[in-house]
């Protein structure tokens, strides 16, 4: 019997793998690293919440009718238990819900929260879609003041430049409110109702379901029937108008270039005004790196006061295989030992003072390695190489007896002898 990962899921592994290199954890930690810096730089503190959140949670906020929940959610049910659990598809709903319990809205008026987790869908799996995928995401609370709009937007394109990525564009759009939309959706039902019958099954789907996912194809039929259809941002009340016309100047302030895309919809029901995407210009069909958008009514529909907000979600992975394409290297920090003991001679007395060694120089802070396999000075030798050690500790009997170690450099061979008990601040002082 043999195990896989299961489909469309992957390892992350402590060396790059030949073929896809950014399944390497010292990219990661690196990318969360840098995204971590510039969230605290705008004043955004973490949050985490579980993996698991009760089914209605999503069932309500993203929408009964959108892709996620009516076909993609990985959901079950406890033997025993009524309650029906959900792994989280997105970020956004279950930060509401620790917010609203935790009683965060009323103590932070203005609350930025950023989280990095883990979202779950049952997805057709391809390159850059995947099963599971990891988001970096903020959010902030509390204000419908479109500067806000601009600050998470800018946000997200400081990420990418201060990651070295500039191949990508930003589209934004304004999906209105529950009350405009409306007069939208059934504008946009009479426009493609004569060739109803000419679209995709799946664009006659959404036309009954969802008609603003019908914009969101990539049926190339489809967005051809589709390229006269009424522009959502010509359906905008007064205040939806203004709001946006605002984004866009704080944009021009910021010196954040970007495109008006009235196509532009996302996945989830509780977009309010504001939505963007960045898409970046190497990542053929799966090209949006990351995206999100206005929702005012979220925090209310999932039981709080009225709360506006706005935030976003970017693809760990996506951002991962862009830097890859365009051959970005990453400064991931050297995980090689500074230090590695070799052994010689009668291991009942060198191991002993070995593995105290051993022990004492990691104590000091220092990465120390050994071989616990008992073999020859060569082949330690060859490890301490492979591992890409600064300096060998030499230790044999002689030495032991004279509580002493001999450390040398690997890259000049230069050796120096000194008393086991000062080898930390020897190593430390190189
Ligand atoms: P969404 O939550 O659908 O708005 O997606 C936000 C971002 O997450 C997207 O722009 C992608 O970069 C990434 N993303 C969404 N779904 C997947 C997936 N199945 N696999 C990999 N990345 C994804």
């Amino acid at each position: 019997m043999k195990y896989a990962a299961p489909p469309y899921m992957y390892d992350v592994l402590p060396a790059a793998p030949p073929k896809e290199s950014w399944l390497h954890t010292a990219k990661w930690r690196y990318v969360e690293g840098v995204f971590r810096e510039v969230c605290c730089r705008y004043g955004y503190r973490e949050i985490r919440t579980p993996i698991l959140e009760q089914t209605d949670l999503f069932k309500r906020s993203i929408g009964e009718a959108t892709d996620i929940v009516s076909k993609e959610m990985f959901t079950f049910t406890r033997e025993g238990s009524e309650r029906s659990l959900t792994m989280k598809p997105e970020g956004t709903a279950p930060v509401v819900r620790a917010c609203i319990q935790h009683s965060l809205f009323a103590e932070n008026p203005l609350l930025k929260l950023y989280y990095i987790g883990q979202n779950f869908r049952y997805e057709r799996g391809q390159k850059g879609r995947y099963r599971q995928h990891q988001q970096l995401g903020i959010e902030a609370f509390g204000s419908d003041d479109p500067a806000i709009d601009a600050e998470v937007i800018t946000l997200a394109m400081e990420f990418y430049r201060a990651l070295g990525i500039s191949e990508m564009d930003l589209h934004i759009n304004s999906v209105g409110t529950a009350t405009t939309r409306p007069l939208y959706k059934e504008a946009l039902r009479d426009f493609v109702r004569p060739f109803l019958s000419e679209l995709s099954a799946e664009g006659q789907r959404r036309f009954e379901l969802n008609p603003l996912r019908m914009l969101d194809t990539k049926d190339k039929n489809d967005l051809r029937l589709l390229e006269a259809a009424p522009h959502m941002t010509d359906y905008l009340d007064d205040e939806c108008r203004e709001h946006f016309l605002q984004l866009q100047t704080y944009l021009t302030a910021l010196g954040v270039p970007y495109f008006v895309d009235p196509t532009l919809v996302r996945g989830f029901d509780y977009y309010t005004k504001t939505a963007f995407e960045i898409k970046g210009r190497n990542l053929g069909s799966q090209d949006a790196l990351g995206g999100g958008g206005r929702y005012d009514g979220l925090v209310e529909e999932c039981g709080g006061s009225p709360t506006p907000g706005i935030g976003f979600g970017l693809g760990m992975e996506r951002c991962l295989i862009t830097l890859e394409t365009l051959g970005i290297e990453l400064p991931v920090p050297s995980e090689s030992p500074l230090a590695f003991i070799i052994m010689l001679g009668e291991e009942s007395v060198v191991k002993p003072a070995a593995v105290k060694l051993l022990g004492s120089l990691r104590s000091a802070g220092i990465a120390a390695e050994m071989d616990y396999r008992g073999r020859n000075f060569k082949k330690q030798l060859k490890r301490a190489d492979e591992l890409g050690a600064s300096y060998t500790l030499l230790l044999g009997d002689e030495e032991a007896a004279r509580k002493v170690v001999a450390i040398r450099s690997q890259a000049t061979k230069e050796q120096r002898e000194v008393p086991i008990g000062d080898a930390a601040a020897a190593l430390l002082a190189l």
